[in-house]
């Protein structure tokens, strides 16, 4: 493995040169989302300093300048993720991505008596879209328990896959618990069975080397601005054959090849989803996020996040009365808690005055808070740009703001 200086990488994150309130920021909320490295903020900058012009609608030179960086930017992105770009749908991230997939691909489909099977873990995200498809065709929802330690339970899981199940949707990575999934097998058992797939990896793709033709799931869901990349960037994969049959979702210009008041010719997929004009410059600096991480590489990314991981750990082990959600031996580095006798967003306020952004809430998962029977958690959630510093400041911090709460 290459030697990397990380103290060197955190150095290209501008973000980390100011103060919160008096002190260093110590940002533990990328979960919620990523801090941007200098090349994706010089690069959008650019983007709009120089070459600002539509995609695909213009020949002059600022526009097919616009036009080759952003279809360059979707190959880079297919290339990282192991898939073809034209299967690529650039979107505004994980939720348009899977109400996508719900819209075009499930909703057509479903029928009175079907199911689609979800895990307790799953973010509102992949929840929500699949309630409205339901409602609306009147198959239900099936909901796949997890144990205690943040896992799912596999033989549920599996024996939960029964007919009248079309869809699985599941997460790669929990943004609550961290627990990293065990997609591949997961999808190869409902494939085995005739049930679609759909993988969210919004909480995978920023912290370990992804490969969705590996996984073998139908669709793939993902945003950008947790992985380095602008907000309002993301992508939906789907197989060739789903993109094929799927009835555009959202219509417009750029979508169609002809349009005639008695009806219209859809474009080829991809550009078939992507109706009007998108988010260029964000998918362009999309694409510097990903030649970013290339360069540091994601197993470098991986190793240095189980560190961190490790130390944190190690630290919180330490306190009296805290209490953590999940602990998956495959997990990333996410730690949601609390402390006894102390309110979640009590203990973000006062961590903020220290310099110290977490998250307090119920992240987007209300299924899963009712599954540990609490209304909200707190969240320290890294990256490969946090230091070990860092983790011995957030910890000395929470045992004063705990003191304080007592
Ligand atoms: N799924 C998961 C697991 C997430 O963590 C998030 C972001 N918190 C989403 C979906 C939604 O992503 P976005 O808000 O970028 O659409």
């Amino acid at each position: 493995a290459k030697n990397i200086d990380w103290d060197a990488v955190r150095g290209d994150f501008p973000v980390f040169e100011r103060q919160v309130n008096g002190k260093p920021l110590i940002y533990f909320d990328s979960a919620n989302t990523g801090q941007k490295p200098r090349s994706v903020i010089e690069t959008v900058d650019d983007f709009y300093r120089r070459h600002n012009a539509n995609v695909s609608r213009a020949v002059h030179t600022l526009g097919s300048e616009a036009t080759e960086s952003y279809e360059g930017a979707r190959k880079k992105l297919a290339r990282f993720v192991n898939v073809h770009p034209d299967e690529l749908v650039l979107c505004s991230g994980t939720t348009f991505a899977i109400n996508l997939a719900a819209y075009s691909w499930a909703l057509p489909r479903l029928k009175p008596g079907d199911a689609i099977l979800l895990t307790r873990m799953e973010h509102h995200a992949n929840i929500v879209p699949w309630q409205l498809v339901a409602g609306r065709t009147g198959a239900t929802i099936k909901v796949a328990e997890i144990a205690p330690d943040g896992t799912l339970d596999l033989d549920a899981l599996h024996a939960a896959m029964t007919p009248e199940v079309k869809l699985l949707g599941v997460t790669h990575v929990s943004n609550v618990l961290g627990t990293v999934n065990p997609v591949r097998e997961i999808c190869r058992e409902a494939r085995r069975r005739g049930i679609a797939t759909l993988v969210d990896g919004s909480q995978a793709l920023p912290h370990r080397a992804v490969d969705i033709a590996a996984i073998g799931c139908d669709f793939y869901a993902f945003t950008g601005h947790k992985m380095c990349g602008p907000t309002g960037t993301g992508a939906l994969w789907a197989r060739k054959e789903h993109l094929a049959a799927m009835p555009p979702f959202i219509g417009g210009g750029e979508m169609i090849k002809e349009v005639r008041f008695e009806g219209t010719v859809f474009n080829e997929p991809p550009h078939k989803f992507e109706a009007g004009t998108p988010n260029i410059a964000g998918h362009i600096g999309l694409g510097a996020a990903v030649d970013y991480l290339d360069a540091l590489g994601m197993a470098q990314v991986e190793a240095r996040e189980a560190e961190l991981l490790a130390h944190l750990n190690e630290e919180l082990a330490g306190i009296d009365g805290l209490r953590i959600f999940g602990n998956a031996r495959e997990k990333a580095a996410v730690v949601s808690f609390l402390v006894e006798g102390a309110h979640a967003h009590d203990l973000a306020t006062l961590l903020d005055l220290e310099g110290v952004a977490v998250r307090s809430g119920h992240h987007c998962a209300h299924p899963l808070m009712h599954f540990y029977g609490v209304a909200a958690t707190c969240r320290a959630s890294l990256a490969f740009y946090n230091t070990h510093d860092e983790i011995e400041r957030f910890v000395a911090a929470l045992i004063k703001v705990r003191g304080l709460l007592a």
